[in-house]
């Protein structure tokens, strides 16, 4: 059994956040440490702990996590411009909180998608 993060406890609003967004299936809310002017985490209310946990059954939630992502772009005013959704998966990927989510990042150019460094 998978190992509740600080996001139960946010969809639970049980610490504070700025939610954006809550239905029955997905929490948004801003990110703690935003790394852009529009930095949003979409997240699926239960919890699935990596990219690789994903199941069949998940596919309702992960569907509502990319139509939240569309809405909450248009009404940050980042859709025309552009913007960049992001999931890390385990440790080359830089996952911190192992509660699957997507990153919304926009509000400015974000430059090329990966660092050149090694
Ligand atoms: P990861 O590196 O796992 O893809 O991203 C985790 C993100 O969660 C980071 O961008 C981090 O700033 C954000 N984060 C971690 N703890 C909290 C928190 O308690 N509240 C909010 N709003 N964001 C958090």
């Amino acid at each position: 059994m998978a190992e509740e993060t600080i996001f139960s406890k946010i969809i639970r609003r049980e610490i504070p956040a700025e939610i954006l967004f809550q239905d029955e299936l997905v929490t948004a809310f801003r990110d703690i440490s935003a790394k852009a002017p529009t930095h949003i985490l979409i997240i699926p209310n239960h919890l699935i702990p990596t990219v690789n946990d994903i199941k069949a059954s998940d596919e309702k939630a992960l569907g509502r996590m990319m139509s939240v992502a569309a809405k909450l772009a248009q009404e940050e005013g980042v859709a025309e411009g552009g913007y960049r959704l992001i999931m890390n998966c385990n440790e080359d990927a830089g996952q911190e909180v192992f509660h699957i989510h997507m990153h919304l990042l926009g509000g400015h150019a974000l430059g090329p998608m990966l660092s050149q460094k090694r």
